[in-house]
């Protein structure tokens, strides 16, 4: 069968910056392919001298236990997760700042380590006097404030799991995780802020709870100081049990493999699952990831602008920076609060040098233009950092240009709740970027593109993206549902870990992630993924964002059908879907060109900001949606565009 030749595979490497590989932990592509190397030929030897950069109460003796699917990693080891991210910062610098935390309204509040350490042990004390033991799963449902990060290293230091639910999900969503998770406890807030508003999440949880009988006791933030509904004898406040708590919690050990938390993954595929990770592996490929994909020194001052309900803020707000005694700057609002410039104002007044955003994030910059930038100090910023969906190139070179002024490198991380840490992305010193590939694996990740089959696929054709040997940070089972952890994870290609994106290997042995495995098209026998034509049409002066599905044609067996945004100042009209067809089929070809192009005002996306294209393609082909979309951001997006058919079709 003849594959299409896809040309956004054709982008020319951008070189480090000089300047920075100089400095950089990883300096040139040879010394990557040496440290990989290395890695390859003894991978216990490697991971085990990476696990030196943890504190162990009980050093390993042993690095990996693999009985596919299982992995345990240092399994005699015994340490505390929570020590490892305060009490020994604490002895180094006990001054040091840890987390920069600024409310939405500007009211900002510095903690160092020392602040959090005692902070941390306070909300210990007080779970252990609420009757959390360890082993027990606390749900934490809370805004971005610090609090949020106190109460999951509480957990951590006396060895009780928690799952963290996202503050914007709603009451069914926060029921259906607490009665799987089976916890006892809730840890929440009276409201929290977003744009301005207040959202309710007392008032949320109240509800969730009516179904959740077995939740004993509700440890309440007091944040907004609306009233709130209160339930004598379950309902407690914060300020009243753990300000009055003991500052001094002994860290206990625990081994290795101990469960650190569940986190349900967000559900653009389907029902939520509990992805379970432990302790020592977690923690250490975090901790080692964040010095070398970030390339973290002393002096940084480190944001990464994820919600901590998303895997991206567990590793990258919490575990990773913190295990590593990093300066984290943690944002509580909307980036488009009070103006489309809050971000920009805040790099500036923190003098922030490692930018970690989205390429949902990344796409909404570029289209509110670049006069948000100009007025802002961006000149502290060393390196930039994207996650979530493949970038598009034009978003790519937009974030080069524009916010990092050329100078910063940019680190495309491709990873997933279930993999724990950053597995395919360049080292900011060491690997030329191509705008819209995550690069290379990191050292010690064996990443391949197959065919269903097992075979290898060759460059430039498309195949499933796999894992072929266990990682430290890997996921250890779907809580409470380990058969379906073997059968969608590890029985798909026999023996591999079947990650569910389409990707593609270029000439230099680059990884191109090109979206979910559901999201490649076939038209008229060629293999298109919705990702290249996105690309094209993000590149089109007037589009913003795209969303690219397929419905079923009789005669190419697949049609592409193109939902999109436009740029500020870009009107929809019938010559505007002419021109964006065109567009599109002088880009990548005529067999690319949209059989129907659907202008939006928004796109329905996941709440962590993922496009959600398996209820694009639902409405693409039945004109109206019927699946899950308990976790979709703003359903009247879905709604408007189920209308906008409808009148169509009319
Ligand atoms: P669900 O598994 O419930 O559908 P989700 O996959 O959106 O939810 P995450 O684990 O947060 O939840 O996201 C991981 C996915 O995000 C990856 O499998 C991949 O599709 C995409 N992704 C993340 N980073 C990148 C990246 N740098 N380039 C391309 N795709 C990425
Ligand atoms: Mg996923």
């Amino acid at each position: 069968m003849a594959e299409f030749d896809p040309h956004v595979l054709e982008e020319k490497a951008v070189l480090p910056p000089v300047e920075f590989s100089r400095h950089a932990r990883v300096r040139s592509l040879e010394e990557y392919r040496a440290l990989y190397q290395r890695a390859q030929e003894d991978p216990a030897g490697f991971w085990s001298e990476q696990a030196e950069l943890l504190h162990w109460f009980t050093p390993p003796t042993e690095v990996l236990v693999w009985n596919p699917p299982h992995a345990r990693w240092f399994h005699d080891g015994t340490l505390n997760v929570s020590y490892n991210c305060l009490d020994r910062h604490v002895q180094l610098h006990p001054k040091k700042p840890a987390l920069l935390w600024e409310a939405e309204d500007g009211k900002r509040l510095a903690l160092t380590y020392t602040d959090l350490y005692e902070k941390t042990c306070r909300c210990a004390n007080a779970l252990k006097k609420l009757g959390v033991k360890s082993g027990d799963c606390v749900t934490i449902y809370m805004p971005m404030i610090p609090e949020l990060a106190v109460a999951m290293l509480a957990c951590a230091r006396i060895g009780a799991m928690h799952s963290v639910v996202f503050g914007g999900f709603s009451a069914p969503a926060l029921s259906d995780r607490m009665l799987d998770a089976k916890s006892r406890v809730l840890i929440t807030a009276d409201g929290g802020y977003r744009r301005g508003r207040i959202i309710p999440l007392k008032e949320t949880a109240d509800s969730a709870l009516e179904k959740c009988p077995g939740v004993e006791k509700v440890l309440v933030v007091r944040r907004t100081g609306e009233k709130v509904n209160w339930n004598e004898g379950r309902d407690v406040w914060w300020h009243e049990l753990v300000d009055a708590s003991s500052s001094l919690a002994p860290a206990e050990p625990f081994p290795a493999e101990h469960p650190l938390f569940i986190l349900y993954t967000s559900g653009t595929t389907g029902k939520p699952k509990g992805v379970l990770h432990t302790s020592a592996g977690y923690l250490m490929q975090c901790m080692w990831s964040t010095r070398m994909v970030f390339d973290l020194r002393e002096e940084d001052v480190y944001w990464c602008t994820a919600d901590i309900g998303w895997v991206t803020g567990h590793s990258y707000i919490v575990y990773g920076p913190l295990a590593s005694g990093a300066t984290v700057v943690m944002y509580e609002g909307a980036p488009d609060y009070p103006g489309r410039d809050r971000f920009w104002q805040i790099i500036g007044r923190y003098k922030v040098s490692i930018f970690y955003s989205s390429a949902t994030a990344v796409r909404a910059f570029m289209s509110w233009g670049n006069a948000y930038l100009e007025k802002h100090d961006l000149s502290s910023l060393r390196l930039l950092g994207t996650v979530g969906e493949p970038i598009n190139p034009a978003a790519w070179k937009w974030y080069h240009a524009i916010v990092g002024k050329g100078r910063c490198p940019i680190v495309d991380t491709w990873w997933q709740t279930e993999t724990g840490s950053i597995l395919i992305s360049p080292l900011p010193g060491a690997t030329p970027a191509k705008a819209g590939s995550a690069t290379l694996p990191l050292p010690g990740v064996i990443a391949r593109v197959l065919r269903m089959n097992g075979e290898e696929v060759p460059p430039g054709e498309t195949g499933y993206l796999v894992i072929e040997q266990p990682w430290p940070s890997m996921m250890r089972t779907i809580y409470g549902d380990d058969e379906r952890y073997r059968r969608d994870y590890w029985n798909r290609i026999p023996g591999k870990y079947f990650t569910g994106d389409a990707a593609q290997r270029d000439q230099d042995g680059y990884i191109w992630v090109l979206g979910r495995v559901d999201d490649v098209i076939k038209v008229a026998g060629h293999r298109l993924s919705s990702m290249e034509i996105e690309s094209a049409l993000v590149s089109h002066a007037a589009v913003a964002e795209a969303a690219v599905v397929s419905r079923p044609d009789d005669i190419k067996g697949e049609a592409i059908v193109v939902f999109c945004t436009l740029r500020s100042g870009h009107e929809a009209s019938e010559e505007l879907r002419v021109l964006v067809c065109e567009h599109v089929a002088s880009v990548i070809g005529t067999i690319a060109r949209p059989a129907e192009v659907r202008f939006a005002d928004l796109l329905p996306k996941t709440r962590s900001g993922k496009i959600m294209r398996r209820l694009l393609r639902e409405l693409a082909q039945k004109g109206s949606v019927s699946g899950d979309t308990t976790t979709l951001e703003d359903f009247s997006s879905i709604e408007k565009l189920a209308q906008e058919i409808g009148h169509d079709e009319e």
